[in-house]
């Protein structure tokens, strides 16, 4: 036998029982996003690697050591597996003029690549749902995307307090932030000998990022640094305020979290992140922000803009941490074919019966009565249909229910479209 090939470290494939959970989860999404106004739109997973440099920050861990970069063999462009979204929305909206109008509600959902080391909640392909409010300065919005996600968590059986929890932070404006850099830097170069070599390093790159440590020794430094709550203006604070007001009003809990910076560089005013306990060390499922300058940025007009991106995997775990499940997904009926030449009438009322919207899947391969109902009860299906010799000669179709008691009946081939509805799932 030839050598099996594996799939690529940290890629996943999902298997149909599992994408079953996948394919109803993203159906639900898709239906809420619409019920808020939000519409779909597409870009591509390659992108010129500047963009991701540009856009999300050179001093960051996804750019410093997470991205799939290249050099294409024909013209030299760099070129990169999108690690995030938003970048990728930002040059689209910017490249098809898409604020001419007026402001934009968006999403998408799909594949994002980092290189990072697989492990639990953390795959180098995972997929989010992305989503962006393109052109509302205000905190109205803001509140209505953090609001959004917690109609999601409801509407999927999750439970805020119980199964995810909101942290909310405010970043203010690019002089507040310089203002307590320079404070910060003080800090912890008058403390430098508790600084860990990471620290060291970022602490005239990007110090905020010390803030966002995982190393318990460094607690206490970090604990006592200066809080960019307390260099915020009146705007800042204003806006903090406002969304804090519409979270209140809509009885959303919520943690001030003044640590709460965010990986990317390109966040302001708002950020926000919904955590689990449901997810062991990666307990981070959806996070986002306000990010005013990205547009400009990245080379479009001035335009203000917010969004967070969802991990679907961690969903996914989270969901099924809760025990939270799928509906049933057998079909309706499985058609029994005992005899080939049965075949192309059968074809002709499964047709029929699929254009009514019944869910049917056909026996192939041919083999025994027995063999064939055996995967008609496998296939889950609440009824059989039975194309044998005899009904097919009187120009029937038998229907035999296969969960309870039900006596078996027959219908008529030529008017399949008439009692389809009777196999329709109630
Ligand atoms: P983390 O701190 O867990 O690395 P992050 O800050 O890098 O997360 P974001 O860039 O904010 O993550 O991405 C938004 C969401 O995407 C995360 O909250 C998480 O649910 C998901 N996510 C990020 N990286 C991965 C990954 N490698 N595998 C699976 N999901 C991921
Ligand atoms: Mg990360």
């Amino acid at each position: 036998m030839a050598e099996k090939l594996l799939a690529v470290k940290g890629m996943n494939d999902l298997l149909p029982d599992e994408a079953a959970t996948w394919e109803w989860v993203e159906s639900r999404i898709r239906d809420l996003l619409a019920r808020w106004g939000y519409r779909n739109m597409r870009t591509p997973i390659v992108e010129p690697t500047p963009l991701f440099v540009r856009g999300i920050g050179e001093v960051t861990d996804i750019v410093e050591k997470e991205m799939f970069s290249w050099q294409d063999a024909m013209n030299g462009d760099r070129l990169t597996l999108r690690p995030e979204a938003t970048a990728g929305m930002v040059r689209a909206v910017i490249e098809h003029n898409a604020l001419y109008n007026g402001p934009l509600r968006v999403w998408q959902m799909g594949p994002m690549y980092r290189h990072e080391r697989p492990q639990k909640g953390r795959q180098r392909e995972f997929h989010q749902l992305d989503v962006e409010a393109f052109g509302w300065p205000g905190p109205d919005v803001d509140a209505e995307l953090i609001l959004m996600v917690r109609a999601l968590w409801r509407e999927l059986g999750l439970v805020e307090g119980q199964h995810v929890a909101l942290e909310i932070n405010c970043l203010g404006q690019p002089e507040e932030r310089r203002a307590h850099r320079a404070a910060l830097v003080a800090h912890f170069e008058a403390h430098a000998e508790l600084l860990d070599a990471e620290a060291k390093r970022r602490l005239h790159s990007n110090p905020l990022r010390i803030l966002d440590t995982k190393n318990p020794s460094m607690a206490v430094v970090v604990d006592t640094a200066p809080k960019l709550m307390d260099f915020l203006g009146a705007a800042s604070l204003a806006h903090f305020n406002g969304l804090r007001a519409l979270l209140d009003a809509a009885g959303l809990a919520y943690t001030v979290n003044p640590r709460l910076v965010r990986g990317l560089d390109y966040y302001g005013l708002t950020v926000f992140e919904w955590t689990s306990t449901l997810l062991g060390a990666q307990a981070t499922v959806c996070g986002g922000g306000r990010y005013d300058r990205l547009v400009e940025t990245l080379g479009g007009k001035p335009a203000p803009g917010i969004g967070f991106g969802m991990g679907l995997e961690r969903l996914m775990l989270m969901l099924d941490a809760a025990g939270v499940k799928a509906p049933d997904a057998a079909p309706q009926a499985y058609a029994i074919v005992p005899d080939v030449v049965a075949l192309p009438a059968a074809m002709q009322v499964l047709d029929a019966l699929r254009s009514q919207g019944v869910a049917v899947v056909m026996h192939a391969g041919g083999g025994s009565m027995k063999s064939q109902f055996k995967r008609a009860d496998a296939s889950g299906a609440a009824f059989a249909l039975i194309f044998g010799g005899d009904e097919l000669a009187a120009g029937q179709v038998a229907v035999k229910p296969l969960r309870g008691e039900a006596a078996q009946f027959t219908r008529a081939l030529a008017d399949a479209a008439v009692w389809a509805h009777e196999l329709r799932r109630t």
